[in-house]
């Protein structure tokens, strides 16, 4: 009888061990790379516009966010899109970008900086990235300028991303650019909140594109804006993106337009999140400060730089793993993150590298180094999200430390 029940007690208690270790590892919630995170005020603005049935594409939220845009960077004129994407687009439209162009691209990016070139039937020439800054190199787009001068064949347009948040060096791409009288195109989708020398990121070429996705350091969900200091350019921009309407009292048409207008209740959203902007590129930067503290003395951790006289937003902390140093790759570490329920991503897989874009032209750092192929080989990009908790970041500090150790060791036991 005593033997039953306390078998019984054996085998409750080691079950309810297993529940509650079960139970534990259910309970490690998942860590987002950059999720969005919302100020509260988003909700005025979006019931202003149910409240006055400005459930439409344009309204006075799109008017009221179009503005404050501007005024925070600086510019004339923003437009609001749909999407990033849909900005680049237009700005390639506004330069008559065709069948036929050639454009210079940066490599080592979102493959939407690129894609729009294509829509618009030229063909990119993809840049790579100098060390420093990963963004794109100046001498390779001078190589990629002297044989497109060479040949007769400028580009029409040069699109320069800037990285995870950080400026390229606009200074000696704009020089460049001038000299040549090619004009640029400021991809800052993920650089918005970000300085170049004083001046908001986005406002150094004749046209900038911010991103309003879900994982970008504002959002309005999805959307975008495109901004320039050419107010006839921005006029016609809005005129390509509603559908490229003749100003006649029926509906004529002697353009080819799209309907990439952002809705006025997205708009509302947007407005609510620029006005933590600022503090969202603070929360980042901290974020960003906390992983240096902790892991830039390991073996064969480089942070990506912040290139001075510039401020980053830190959009994404990013950098990469040396494996001689570090007796692991950023793939191992990866994967040691996502068994952790961690969301961590490679950095971008360079475009030239893309099956794709298989056979078109590029341009590395130097003739036979390709910078952007060992930033994809060894990159890695943490959860940076603003709203991460700070016990949350040390979770994924631990798991990166412990990787790293558990290697060391590995190799120390083998030597
Ligand atoms: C996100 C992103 C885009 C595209 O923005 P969408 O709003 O998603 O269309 C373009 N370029 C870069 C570098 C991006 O990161």
């Amino acid at each position: 009888m005593n033997v039953i029940f306390l078998s019984i007690v054996v085998k409750w208690k080691k079950e309810k061990f297993v529940l509650k270790k079960g139970v534990k590892d259910m309970m490690k919630n998942r860590i987002f790379l950059s999720p969005p995170h919302l100020s509260g005020n988003e909700q005025k603005y979006i019931n202003e516009a149910f409240e006055t049935n400005w459930v439409a594409p344009l309204g006075p939220n799109i008017d009221a966010f179009e503005k404050e845009i501007a005024n925070y960077v600086g510019a004339n004129e923003a437009v609001a899109v749909s999407s990033g994407t849909a900005a680049i687009h237009l700005a390639l439209c506004l330069l008559d970008v065709k069948k036929g162009d050639t454009v210079f691209c940066s490599s080592l990016t979102f493959i939407a900086s690129a894609n729009p070139i294509i829509y618009q039937g030229a063909e990119p020439v993809f840049i790579d990235s100098e060390p420093e800054t990963w963004n794109m190199s100046p001498q390779a787009l001078e190589r990629a300028f002297q044989d497109g001068s060479h040949e007769n064949k400028l580009p029409k347009a040069v699109i320069v991303v800037n990285l995870y948040g950080q400026s390229a060096k606009m200074d000696e791409i704009m020089s460049i650019c001038s000299r040549y009288n090619v004009p640029i195109i400021e991809d800052a989708a993920e650089s918005f909140g970000g300085t170049y020398k004083g001046k908001a990121s986005g406002t150094l070429g004749l046209f900038g594109i911010y991103s309003f996705n879900g994982n970008k350091i504002i959002t309005t969900s999805g959307g975008g804006m495109i901004i320039s200091n050419d107010q006839e350019a921005m006029n016609k921009a809005r005129f390509l993106a509603t559908q490229a309407r003749d100003p006649a009292p029926y509906y004529q048409h002697s353009n080819i337009g799209f309907n990439y207008r952002m809705s006025n209740v997205l708009a509302g959203i947007g407005r609510g999140q620029l006005e933590v902007l600022p503090k969202r590129v603070a929360e980042r930067r901290r974020i960003f400060e906390q992983y240096y503290k902790e892991l830039a003395n390991l073996p064969g951790i480089y942070f990506m730089a912040e290139l001075q006289n510039t401020q980053s937003n830190r959009w994404l902390t990013a950098l990469t793993i040396n494996e001689k140093e570090a007796g692991v790759t950023a793939g191992e570490v990866l994967v040691a993150l996502t068994k952790e329920n961690i969301e961590a991503r490679p950095v971008w897989k360079p475009l030239h590298l893309q099956p794709i874009f298989d056979g078109l032209r590029y341009y590395p750092h130097e003739k036979n180094e390709s910078v952007s192929d060992r930033l994809f080989q060894q990159g890695l990009c943490l959860p940076s999200g603003s709203n991460m908790a700070f016990n949350d970041q040390m979770r994924v500090i631990k798991c990166i430390k412990e990787s790293i150790n558990s290697h060391m060791c590995k190799r120390e036991l083998q030597a």
